[in-house]
């Protein structure tokens, strides 16, 4: 564990993980387990910041962990974990409400997108989130955190409030580095190219889910709306949707967009939908295979064995935190 860089991230077990949080952020970490040591967290307490049914929460944060793994996360390599098991984490945000600002939450973009008009009627917690991930961040004394672009902002929060709380306090935390994959960084919604995809879209149609039926997920693709014009051709600007599909395309397979560009030369709409339907299709039921072999026993033996590490290593953080703050 010592000579390693350390790498900390999590998704939220809300709404149904899609392509978008796999190619994203997921992939990305299967990919940084040999060279770094990696810590992923299935981050219930951010999950509530939005109404969530319990029961169904529950049966969320087991399939989000199964997601892990059968994407590949190894937990003899890796520490995963849920956040509500490890105490330091809210504790700490406590802490840390001290040093963020209003001013600072104010500038937060996904806070205003989530809160939309009534903003002084949602909760607090979901103003606070940020302050919540930063903890989680800082507690591991985290080097990089690889996230999809939409997190960007809050990733530099917590750079900002561990920097604070280090000139105040003196040097305890690590600033750690925001990842993001130069492709499939921010995947746009199927439905409207100009939103990305997201869990708790509105319409079903915004998003390939990893537990979707893989025949229902390539009707998805069929349906998804395109550009004008007819070429296959990646350009943001004038084809969104389009792009946007070569660039799921690509990851999905490993060939370039360039490639695809070539293959679907003098192509259609509909021919380059249907293979990519295709594509999708198999992605999920081999995705949907190695999920299925892992029971609900295994990944809460695997989340009780994360917990007892990440723990100590928080509680050490934390330990250190307070002797700063003077409260021990
Ligand atoms: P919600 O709508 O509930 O916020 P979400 O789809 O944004 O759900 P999160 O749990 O908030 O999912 O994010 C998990 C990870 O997936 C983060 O690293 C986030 O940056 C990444 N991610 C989320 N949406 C996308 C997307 N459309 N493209 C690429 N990465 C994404
Ligand atoms: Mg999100």
């Amino acid at each position: 564990m010592l000579n390693k860089k350390i790498v900390f991230s999590g998704v939220q077990p809300s709404g149904n993980l899609h392509i978008g949080n796999y190619l994203g952020a997921i992939a990305q970490w299967v990919e940084m387990q040999d060279k770094y040591n990696c810590i992923f967290c299935v981050v219930d307490y951010h999950a509530i910041t939005v109404k969530q049914e319990p029961a169904v929460l529950k049966k969320k944060i087991i399939e989000v962990a199964k997601i892990y793994l059968a994407s590949g996360i190894d937990p003899k390599k890796s520490i995963i974990f849920q956040q509500s098991d490890i105490s330091a984490h809210t504790e700490l945000t406590w802490i840390l409400n001290c040093v963020a600002r209003i001013s600072d939450l104010n500038k937060m973009t996904q806070f205003k997108d989530k809160a939309g008009e009534g903003q002084e009627n949602v909760g607090v917690g979901l103003f606070d989130y940020p302050v919540l991930m930063a903890s989680d961040i800082l507690l591991y004394n985290t080097d990089a955190v690889p996230v999809g672009e939409d997190q960007v902002q809050h990733v530099e929060l917590c750079r900002t409030l561990g920097r604070r709380f280090n000139s105040q306090f003196g040097e305890t935390f690590k600033i750690p580095e925001v990842v993001i994959r130069k492709e499939g960084a921010r995947i746009m919604g199927l439905d409207d190219p100009t939103k990305k995809m997201s869990k708790s879209a509105e319409s079903e149609y915004n998003y390939i889910g990893l537990t979707d039926k893989p025949e229902i997920a390539a009707k998805k693709v069929m349906k998804a709306v395109t550009d004008s014009g007819k070429e296959i051709k990646y350009d943001e600007k004038t084809k969104p949707a389009i792009s946007n599909l070569l660039t799921i395309y690509s990851l999905l397979v490993g060939k370039s967009v360039k490639q695809l560009e070539s293959k679907y030369k003098g192509k259609g709409y509909g021919d380059f939908k249907k293979d990519l339907a295709e594509m999708v299709k198999k992605f999920l039921t081999d995705f949907q295979a190695r999920y299925k072999k892992i029971s609900d026993k295994e990944v809460e033996r695997i989340l009780g064995d994360g917990a007892k590490k990440a723990g100590a290593m928080a509680d050490e953080t934390l330990k250190r935190v307070k002797e700063k703050i003077g409260t021990i």
